[in-house]
């Protein structure tokens, strides 16, 4: 059972201000599911989560996270910006960008941030832009095919990411030859795990490499970092990761890997973005029309603009009825957006209580690479993000798009500029 953290009567509440359709996110939850981050890696002294911030991309959510002692992961310039902004600097901010266009590295290395390459030849562009920076970190890709016990796997040697071994222990020598002296690790291999494998199987890669990399090239190893990929549950009989078991998985591959090799003083980094806020969030949308053809459909205020996931890779968001939580599912529908797409689709054939003209839905899961994937496909206007703040009231941390948003790069006519 998925239960939404907002009401029937807090919704009916709330559209009487902020029009659907809306994400909103959950302080009190964001908050709990940090500490308990924090609780799971608390054995290793320099542990820091780095928020994935293209997950949730709002200067009030990282603001939130700043206060549970998280820093961010940035791969962008307006990333990095909006990390300045919220007040992190030096080693809170990670810059883990690929194909990083020129300019980007200069700015993370003025902010202090941790720059971490994604490839060989990037060390050269680095220090052609702006200097090898003192602390430095490598991405690795171990290439092949990646397993973890339950199956789950993904394809490393299909990912254009990181680089191979050989590139990590001769791009450590060439980044010490040019002044580089702490050393950092980073690899992401498998997105949206269910399984509480998958960090410390991944460790485990990482803590070998580290010690080989410390023998072969002598490279003062200061921190892993384990990056994304941390799953949630997004079906609602799909039991969760257990972050607590997780967090023992890790400790204990370190304590057979790292400590024996005197690394037992090396930091534990993650950057997850899924894991940290996707349960938190909500995209409420009402039912505007219901459609008999060949299917019975019915269409909502939100569209694929608001969240992309589903049309983009199929991907399963369970959806709330708001006042028919307890309702009988005995009702088949496709709920769809406005958008001229056939795969503007957030459920297909699913099973749902009637559903009638005006009844507000709640789709789960939404609170990263949800608002963060929008786009303005048809001239769909992106929505506002709320916050229900601890004390139960609700906080605009996003107002909506209006037409002058949309119109704002053109210089066309007065007429377009006056909306
Ligand atoms: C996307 C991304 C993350 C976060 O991934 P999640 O699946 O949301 O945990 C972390 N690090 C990097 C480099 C990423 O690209």
């Amino acid at each position: 059972m998925k239960k939404p953290f907002v009401t029937l009567d807090e919704v009916k509440d709330i559209v009487k201000t902020y029009k659907t359709p809306f994400h909103i996110y959950d302080e009190t939850g964001i908050r709990e599911n940090a500490r308990k981050l924090k609780a799971a890696f608390a054995w290793n002294k320099g542990f820091k989560e780095y928020f994935a911030v293209k997950a949730t991309p709002n200067p009030f959510i990282l603001q939130i996270l700043k206060e549970e002692g998280c820093g961010t992961d940035c791969s962008s310039l307006t990333e990095l910006m909006m990390s300045e902004a919220v007040g992190l600097h030096g080693h809170d901010i990670m810059f883990s960008s690929n194909e990083t266009p020129a300019g980007e590295f200069t700015k993370a290395k003025e902010l202090g941030g941790i720059i971490n390459l994604d490839d060989f030849t990037h060390i050269d562009f680095l220090k052609e832009e702006c200097g090898i920076p003192e602390t430095i970190c490598c991405r690795y890709n171990p290439g092949g095919v990646y397993e973890v016990s339950n199956g789950i796997m993904d394809n490393p040697g299909d990912a254009k990411y990181g680089f191979t071994k050989e590139q990590m222990i001769e791009g450590y020598k060439k980044l010490m030859s040019l002044g580089a002296k702490n050393f950092g690790i980073h690899s992401f291999l498998v997105s949206n795990t269910i399984t509480n494998d998958y960090y410390p199987v991944l460790a485990r890669t990482l803590f070998e490499l580290a010690v080989e990399l410390k023998e072969k090239t002598g490279a003062n190893i200061t921190f892993i970092n384990l990056s994304g990929g941390v799953g949630i549950p997004y079906y609602p009989d799909q039991e969760g990761n257990d972050i607590m078991v997780i967090g023992e998985g890790v400790r204990k591959a370190f304590e057979e890997i790292m400590v024996p090799a005197g690394l037992g003083d090396v930091a534990i980094y993650t950057e997850l973005g899924r894991f940290m806020l996707a349960p938190y969030g909500h995209l409420v949308t009402q039912a505007i029309h219901e459609k008999h053809i060949y299917k019975e459909y019915i269409g909502v205020d939100a569209c694929a603009v608001n969240l992309m996931r589903p049309a983009m890779y199929g991907a399963y968001h369970h959806i709330t009825v708001l006042g028919k939580e307890d309702a009988p599912c005995d009702h088949v529908y496709d709920v769809v957006g406005s958008l001229c797409e056939n795969n503007d689709k957030f459920a297909i054939d699913r099973k749902l209580p009637a559903i009638e003209k005006g009844d507000y839905l709640v789709i789960h899961d939404t609170g990263a690479h949800g608002f963060a994937m929008g786009y303005n496909y048809n001239g769909k206007l992106k929505s506002a993000e709320l916050l229900k703040k601890s004390d139960g009231t609700i906080q605009m941390i996003r107002r909506a798009e209006t037409p002058a948003d949309y119109f704002q790069t053109f210089d066309f006519c007065d007429v377009m500029k006056g909306f």
